[in-house]
């Protein structure tokens, strides 16, 4: 018999890359002898999320967008399964009782309903990492606050949780994150400077959404994740690195004080980090592919650069603040990125924007409430949207 036996999850962003891989890993993992599914949740595509919603039989499936709640709602008809759209409904569906959330909203949308989520106790499974980049400290004091389990799915985070032995926590020298450097890790400035979405949204080695894939050429995503790092991981800023290393199979590495560095290895694939959360504090089996040695013959690293990549030196601007400085690189890059989809904006001004950005909202406050990050983000893509 499993050990794992009708756990109430919910996955909140289903119909994204995290969220379809997740349902994914469900079903693999025994579908309803395993879990029972509250909420589900989607924003435009109603059709996959009714879809989805039927499949696991969940009790309510949310749309964000208000629009589509007919739509939704003519799909569920007959099933029993409860159709709700909008932010409230959204936030509510959150906040119902469940073992495990997944939280795979992309962007700061998703920060108040994984903070209800969050209230609920129980295993937080974050991908959604603008919550911990924007409101760190205010993340982690709701879970703790409502005695949950913190595990993150994102790929490093999740490596790096895997081989910090909490018992061990003070020897931790380093943090190591790899990076692979994403399509144009080996192009000029020049060259990038004319790049476009379609372009830069095929990595070489992830199958992920648009935005974060996009992040990952710029390696905005880097920079969110030295964030990420220091607030799951509680360490200084100066404890977190970043390495490139283009194969993407060493997923990131701890260096400790006596001189070993543990690292973990996988193929890329999210459902390795999916399938660690759903199982914790077991393992259970993945259908991913398996690492061949022989095959893989080399693994190669490489220092970032900064020049090429600035995102990496305004992580460390954000790093060296508290406060709201997370919400202000996050909130100017949301808007940067999505004029850079919609070709508004260049690559390259992408940085330059957050940069600017950055410049003028300079005087964080050390500690921020909720109200100052709202305020803090509001502010920084007024200040962007302004720039472009
Ligand atoms: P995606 O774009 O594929 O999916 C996003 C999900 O959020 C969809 O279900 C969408 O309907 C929902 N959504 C979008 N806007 C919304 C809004 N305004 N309100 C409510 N819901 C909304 O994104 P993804 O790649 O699955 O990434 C999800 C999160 O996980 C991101 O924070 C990303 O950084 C993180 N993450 C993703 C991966 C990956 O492999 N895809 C890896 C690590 C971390
Ligand atoms: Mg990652």
């Amino acid at each position: 018999p499993s050990a794992i036996s009708h756990r109430r999850i919910s996955v909140l962003g289903a119909t994204g890359s995290i969220g379809v891989n997740t349902l994914d890993v469900i079903a693999h993992m025994g579908g309803p002898e395993a879990f029972d599914v509250v909420a589900l949740t989607g924003a435009s595509n109603v059709a996959l999320l009714a879809e989805q919603a039927k499949a696991v039989n969940a009790e309510v499936a949310v749309t964000a967008d208000e629009r589509r709640y007919h739509d939704l709602k003519a799909a569920l008809a007959g099933t029993g399964i409860e159709a709700a759209a909008g932010r409230g409904a959204l936030i509510e569906a959150a906040g119902r009782p469940a073992d495990i959330t997944m939280a795979a909203i992309v962007g700061m949308a998703g920060l108040e309903p994984t903070l209800a989520a969050a209230a609920n106790g129980g295993v937080m499974a974050l991908a959604n990492k603008e919550c911990l980049v924007s409101a760190g400290d205010l993340f982690i004091a709701a879970v703790r606050e409502a005695g949950g389990t913190l595990l993150p799915v994102d790929s490093e985070h999740n490596a790096i949780f895997q081989v910090l032995d909490p018992a061990q926590k003070r020897a931790v020298e380093r943090i190591i994150l790899t990076a692979s450097g994403g399509p144009f890790r080996t192009f000029t400035r020049e060259q990038m400077a004319g790049v476009t979405a379609e372009t830069a949204r095929r990595h070489p080695n992830w199958s992920m959404g648009l935005k974060i894939s996009i992040d990952s050429a710029s390696m905005f995503n880097k920079a969110l994740e030295m964030v990420e790092a220091r607030h799951l991981f509680n360490v200084a800023p100066d404890q977190v690195e970043v390495i490139v290393h283009p194969q993407s199979i060493v997923h990131s590495m701890v260096a400790y004080a006596d001189g070993s560095v543990l690292a973990q290895l996988g193929p890329s694939d999210m459902r390795t980090a999916i399938g660690y959360c759903l199982a914790w504090p077991f393992r259970a089996h993945m259908p991913v592919e398996r690492l061949d040695f022989a095959k893989l013959a080399q693994l190669d690293f490489e220092a970032p650069d900064e020049a090429r990549f600035p995102a990496l030196r305004l992580a460390r601007q954000a790093l060296a603040h508290a406060g709201v400085a997370g919400a202000v690189l996050n909130g100017a890059k949301e808007v940067a990125l999505d004029a850079f989809i919609d070709g508004r904006l260049g690559f390259l001004a992408m940085a330059e924007t957050v940069e600017r950005v950055m410049e003028a909202m300079a005087t964080w406050p050390s500690a921020a409430s909720l109200a100052d990050v709202i305020a803090a983000d509001a502010e920084a893509r007024e200040r962007a949207r302004a720039l472009l």
